[in-house]
């Protein structure tokens, strides 16, 4: 079947774009079509440029002075850059660690708030990391962990649970979860929740604040494009930041961390949430790539990647549908994250196949080939060729 009128299409919508002009803030090889924004986000002209500035000045010339001068503000000021992104407000989010940790500080909190609660209800079908942490911090305390579909959370939540984790866009197909019904279903029960927004910050709307979660985290390296190993963030809710926090009590946490004092005091505020020295190089890519966010609107965001993934699926049902291909994502956009995934018997070997021809996307098994439609890259043509090239497999 031919392309031609895909072609045209893809050309009247990237023409309607209003995102468009940020696709020249990344610096991506001429000859990649990149569908991996939501594992690692590309490099950016402002990483680089801030990446050299660090190396050059603030490292090479100014040197431990630096410190003062610039680095021991950055976990905060870069906590507050990140959270319009999420709904937050100034002082509620610091940048630090990586999602793994802040979520294992999460829920240890959420557990020390929650004493003679035995139970922990997770997704079943989260990441793994954030079973294994889940499991870790019931296994600390002797409580249960009840690992449930998205879909069952709801009714498995009760008088016994202390915390509910779940991660807002499923990573395997893009489902998003019901937050309201499952944030409001802990609370009625007097229980906290964390949420999990890896695959949410930079490119679906949350609101921490109107939703009332008690904590979140997420990741910078993926649709933040931070950089591989940038750090993470935690939100803490304002009402929790005083009475919490002391769950992996390290010197950057301390309220006078230079007074070296032998006995623990918490800072005031989510400055509590920090454990040691922060990673600076990679804390500094971040906060430039998290530049490209600024002046844009989370509406205009998520309206590009809707249209984005929408045009995909319409492109599926045309050209691919009948080759073996099968939509393993959302239909309804509104419960559709910013990937597409599809199901391919052979999956792994066409996603190595045509990373050898540089358009690059990513496979998880068994069968699901994921292409992330990054809505301040990514653009219609593109994903006209990546299905031209998927339908001829
Ligand atoms: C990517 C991802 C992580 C990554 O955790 P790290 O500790 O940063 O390696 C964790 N949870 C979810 C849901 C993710 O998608």
């Amino acid at each position: 079947m031919s392309f031609i009128e895909d072609y045209q299409r893809a050309a009247e919508l990237d023409d309607h774009d209003s995102l468009a002009q940020f696709q020249s803030q990344f610096d991506i090889p001429n000859d990649v079509l990149y569908f991996d924004g939501n594992s690692l986000g590309p490099l950016t002209f402002a990483s680089r440029e801030v990446l050299h500035h660090t190396i050059e000045v603030e490292w090479r010339e100014r040197l431990i002075r630096s410190w003062n001068e610039d680095w021991l503000a950055m976990p905060l000021r870069i906590g507050d850059q990140i959270a319009p992104i999420i709904g937050a407000t100034e002082g509620t989010v610091i940048c630090c660690d990586n999602t793994s940790i802040n979520l294992h500080k999460a829920l240890m909190a959420a557990v020390a708030l929650r004493p003679h609660r035995s139970e922990i209800v997770v997704d079943i079908n989260n990441f793994p990391t954030d079973i294994y942490i889940a499991q870790s911090v019931a296994d600390q305390h002797g409580m249960t962990l009840i690992a449930v579909p998205a879909d069952q959370i709801v009714e498995h939540i009760s008088e016994k649970t202390a915390v509910v984790t779940a991660t807002h866009v499923d990573y395997r197909t893009a489902q998003i979860l019901d937050a309201p019904a499952i944030t409001q279903a802990a609370h009625a029960h007097g229980a906290l929740m964390v949420w999990d927004l890896a695959h949410t910050a930079g490119a679906v709307p949350f609101n921490a604040t109107s939703l009332k979660t008690d904590f979140a985290v997420g990741c910078g390296y993926k649709y933040l494009n931070g950089g591989p190993g940038a750090p993470a963030f935690i939100y803490v809710a304002p009402q929790h930041l005083e009475s919490s926090g002391h769950s992996l009590q390290g010197w950057w946490g301390h309220a006078e961390p230079f007074d070296f004092e032998v006995s623990y005091t918490p800072a005031p505020g989510i400055s509590r949430f920090l454990t040691g020295t922060a990673t600076v190089l990679s804390m500094k890519s971040l906060e430039a790539s998290l530049s490209v966010f600024s002046g844009v609107k989370m509406t205009e965001i998520r309206a590009k990647s809707v249209s984005l993934t929408s045009f995909f699926i319409d492109l599926f049902d045309k050209h691919l549908a009948h080759r073996g291909f099968t939509l393993q994502s959302p239909r309804s956009p509104e419960s559709r994250g910013s990937h597409v995934a599809l199901g391919f018997a052979g999956g792994k070997q066409l996603v190595d196949q045509m990373a050898s021809e540089g358009i690059i996307a990513d496979f998880r098994p068994p069968d699901l080939m994921r292409f992330g439609c990054a809505p301040l890259f990514n653009s219609h043509l593109h994903i006209v060729k990546l299905v031209e090239r998927l339908s001829a497999h």
